[in-house]
């Protein structure tokens, strides 16, 4: 098996709008949560108060899979020179994850060789605590 990096990602705090609460706290309990539409249950992402498919602002938070597939990714290998938390954290991966519930949402895969990484995989959340509340949710290779 190929080295894995054992440096870890930054997990820096996200400004938290009240309308989009739920979606933070339930990350603190390890549980990810989207809103769908009420009108035409499209699933939403990013977290927002209404529908981009219809304009309702009747929207409900239900349960993820926490379950997806990496729809694309680029494998970052010499971080960013002027954020330091990043340029240290060695090699990295940036990828979309199409959710098993439709939205794609920008990432970081992890707990894994990022040479493992393909378009295709099946991957599951992971919460990386910011240590302010809440944790950013991180998706890792299915293992079983
Ligand atoms: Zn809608």
């Amino acid at each position: 098996m190929a080295s894995v990096s054992a440096r870890v990602l930054p997990a820096p705090a996200p400004y938290v709008l009240p309308e989009v609460k739920p979606f933070w706290d339930a990350t603190a309990e390890g549980r990810l949560v989207l809103p769908r539409c009420v009108e035409c249950d499209t699933v939403v992402w990013y977290p927002r108060p209404f529908c981009p498919a219809c304009g309702s602002l009747k929207v409900s938070w239900v349960s993820a899979s926490g379950r997806g597939t990496v729809y694309t990714f680029t494998i970052n290998r010499r971080g960013q020179a002027d954020l330091p938390a990043y340029r240290d954290a060695g090699v990295y991966v940036l990828a979309y994850v199409e959710l098993d519930e439709g939205p794609r949402v920008m990432t970081n895969i992890v707990d894994c060789d990022p040479d493992v990484v393909k378009i295709g995989l099946k991957v599951e959340v992971v919460f990386h605590d910011t240590g302010q509340g809440n944790a950013l949710p991180r998706f890792r290779p299915v293992t079983s």
